[in-house]
C-alpha cells in the first residue's frame, strides 16, 4: 500500500500524526491534492477545508486557517494556526464571529483592520462550511 507520513500541527496541538494515502489542502490557487512520493516542496495553506484519507480509507476533514505544508522525502508536515474537525466546531461561536466581522466591515477601518476583519470573516465562514460537512467524500 502506497502511503506517506503525515503530521498536522496547529498552534495548540497535534491534529493528526500517522500514515495517509491522500491529502487535499486549500492552497492559494485552489484545492491541491498530495499523493505519496510527491516531489519535495513547500506550499502555502489558505483558510479553508483540508481533507485526508487515512490507511483505512477513512476521510478526515478539518477547517484550517493559514499556514504551510512542507513535503520532504515522502514526509508531509502541515503547520497551521488552527485546525478543527466538523464535530469540534462551535457553530454558535462561528456565527457570532461572522456577524462581528460583517459588522466591522460595514464600519470605516484602517487597511490593517480591514484585512483582519476579512480574515476573521473567512475563518468563520470556513468553520460554518466545515461544520456541515460531516459526511464529506471525494
Ligand atoms: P473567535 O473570534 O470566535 O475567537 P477566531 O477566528 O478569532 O474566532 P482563532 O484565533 O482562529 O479564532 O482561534 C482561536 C482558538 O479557538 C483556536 O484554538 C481555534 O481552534 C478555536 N476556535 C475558534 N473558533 C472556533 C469555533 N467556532 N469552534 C471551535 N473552536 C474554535
Amino acid at each position: 500500500m502506497d502511503t506517506f507520513q503525515l503530521k498536522i500541527i496547529s498552534s495548540d496541538r497535534v491534529f493528526f500524526d500517522g500514515r495517509a494515502k491522500k491529502l487535499i489542502i486549500p492552497a492559494p490557487d485552489g484545492q491541491k491534492g498530495i499523493l505519496p512520493h510527491h516531489e519535495n516542496m513547500v506550499i502555502a495553506v489558505e483558510i479553508g477545508e483540508l481533507h485526508l484519507c487515512d490507511v483505512e480509507d477513512k476521510w478526515i476533514t478539518a477547517s484550517v486557517s493559514k499556514g504551510f505544508v512542507e513535503i520532504m522525502n515522502n514526509r508531509v508536515s502541515v503547520l497551521v494556526n488552527t485546525a478543527e474537525s466538523p464535530e469540534e466546531i462551535d457553530v454558535r461561536r462561528a456565527t457570532e464571529a461572522k456577524e462581528r466581522a460583517e459588522e466591522q466591515l460595514r464600519q470605516k477601518q484602517s487597511m490593517q483592520e480591514y484585512q483582519m476583519s476579512k480574515a476573521s470573516l473567512a475563518r468563520a465562514m470556513a468553520r460554518l462550511r466545515t461544520s456541515k460537512e460531516k459526511d464529506w467524500r471525494i
